[in-house]
């Protein structure tokens, strides 16, 4: 409403202007004389600016009829005309609609469908660099790896496209098996687009697998930078990868480098056992014992596990079983009622061959959460106190159908590995080992079970065998474990001394 009024207003004022300027023009005296051929023209005020008016729109017309001169003789010329650019428009129509076609088709999985359409929309359009696309993922469909790589070759050679190329090179390799091409194009293609988060995992994935892990760290770097991965995630795998650094420098014999790398990655991710194992392995070779009885006490309070025992074990290699004992009171009150704690503290008891303490380090766990590693050791501490074979045998049985307890299994296809490593053996996945009880726990096979009255029976036979742990150790059915049959091997070797 209110800006009507002022459109008004201002009609109103410019007529107003107009008029009075009119008005002025006709009231001034003087004009434009023009001479034509010996004739003078004189022009008053009001007719110099209307001569001026009609001057503007001659010109203005003269260069019209000249531009209209010029299209006259390039369509006379045979040059590109109304005509031509119907045609050509025409022909660029069908040409998009064969592509859309052809994307329809693909999406609907018609493969060689989508393949027509690809060449009639390349022979219509001209564009490369769409329909090349096209056709590359046609043949793909189609099983014609041969024209699909070819097509992606093509790709390769036009800027806009190298990076789609050089990816669909990639999943070819990938899908043949070639793993160290396909690393060394991923390489390539990260380079073309280094925020590509596919391309990044694929190239981790065979850096790892490939054990580059120096490389698999500056592609981790790449992906936290990206934004595509947490900062604890980060640090967590970053350690990994550098403790497997160390790892495969260890294979070679222990250098300064391979210590420093434990060190680091223990320093990355304090809770990772592994890495707290090494770094101490690593200080204890350095000759630093407090700085590795540091580690393992911190890592040790986030969890307890074996091979941390077995690390803290070895600051004293020469030390008496009861020195052994008091020593390891630093890891085991630290959670006093944990299972790896109670199970270390028998063992440690048994190997000092103070039977009693060990039984009352056991506790309940043998009632509650036996596993063949506790029955095992309560098997030691009744042959310890005297018990009979029978006893000790029904132990040794109970071992043998329990589950195992905890292990290194797979987060991803649950495969249980004997020992740590950043890849699982099976399934190739990075970072995925966790120290659980499996899903499944290993209990002895039908006929393990079934033979047992057999097993037992042949041992009643055997009473003469004085040796607890020999009886362990020679019951080949029953897998101990580990730790069991290095304290049984330690209790034999103290009783020799
Ligand atoms: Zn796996």
């Amino acid at each position: 409403m209110l800006w009507s009024l002022f459109k008004i207003l201002v009609f109103v004022a410019i007529i107003g202007l107009l008029a009075l300027g009119g008005h002025f023009l006709m009231q001034t005296s003087g004009g434009v004389q023009i001479t034509v051929a010996g004739t003078e023209f004189t022009l008053g005020p009001l007719q110099s600016v209307i001569a001026l008016g009609v001057l503007v729109l001659a010109v203005w017309l003269f260069f019209k009829l000249l531009s209209l001169l010029v299209a006259t003789l390039k369509f006379l010329n045979g040059d590109e005309t109304a005509l031509s650019r119907y045609f050509d428009r025409s022909r660029e129509q069908r040409g998009y609609q064969a592509l859309a076609d052809g994307l329809m088709a693909l999406a609907s999985g018609e493969g060689r469908i989508a393949m027509t359409k690809a060449s009639k929309a390349e022979k219509l359009l001209n564009k490369p660099e769409l329909t090349d696309l096209l056709v590359a993922q046609a043949a793909e469909m189609t099983g014609d790896t041969k024209k699909a790589s070819d097509t992606y070759k093509k790709l390769v050679t036009n800027s806009a496209t190298r990076f789609v190329g050089v990816r669909g090179i990639m999943k070819q390799k990938l899908a043949e098996g070639d793993d160290e091409t396909a690393r060394k194009l991923a390489e390539k293609a990260l380079a073309i687009k280094p925020r590509h988060e596919e391309t990044q995992d694929v190239l981790l994935n065979l850096q790892t697998k490939a054990q580059d892990w120096a490389g698999a760290r500056s592609t981790l770097t790449s992906k936290l930078k990206a934004g595509y991965l947490p900062r604890d995630v980060f640090k967590r795998r970053d350690a990994v990868l550098a403790l497997s650094e160390a790892k495969g420098i260890l294979d070679e014999g222990a250098t300064v480098e391979q210590q420093e790398r434990a060190i680091e990655a223990n320093r990355l991710s304090p809770d990772l056992v592994p890495a707290a194992a090494m770094a101490a392995r690593a200080y204890i070779a350095k000759g630093k014992s407090r700085a590795a009885t540091k580690i393992l006490k911190k890592a040790w309070e986030v969890r307890p596990h074996p091979d941390l025992a077995h690390a803290f074990a070895e600051i004293e290699p020469d030390e008496t079983p009861e020195q052994r004992v008091r020593r390891f009171t630093a890891l085991t009150r630290i959670h006093p009622e944990n299972m790896e704690t109670r199970l270390i503290l028998a063992e440690l008891n048994i190997v000092a061959e103070d039977f009693p303490e060990a039984r009352r380090a056991l506790g309940d766990v043998v009632e509650k959460r036996g596993d063949a590693r506790a029955y095992t050791l309560m098997a030691a501490v009744e042959r310890g106190e005297g018990a009979t074979d029978a006893v000790v045998q029904g132990w040794l049985a109970k071992a043998l159908n329990a589950p195992r307890g905890p292990q290194w299994v797979c987060d991803n296809c649950h495969d249980i590995q004997p020992e740590w490593g950043p890849v699982c053996q099976n399934c190739h996945s990075f970072d995925t080992l966790s120290w659980q009880t499996p899903q499944t726990p290993e209990i002895a096979t039908a006929t393990g079970v079934h033979m047992l009255p057999l097993i037992v029976g042949a041992l009643e036979s055997q009473t003469e065998e004085p040796e607890t742990v020999e009886t362990a150790e020679d019951d080949d059915v029953v897998e101990v474990t580990v730790d069991a049959v290095e304290v049984a091997d330690d209790a034999e070797a103290q009783k020799q001394v």
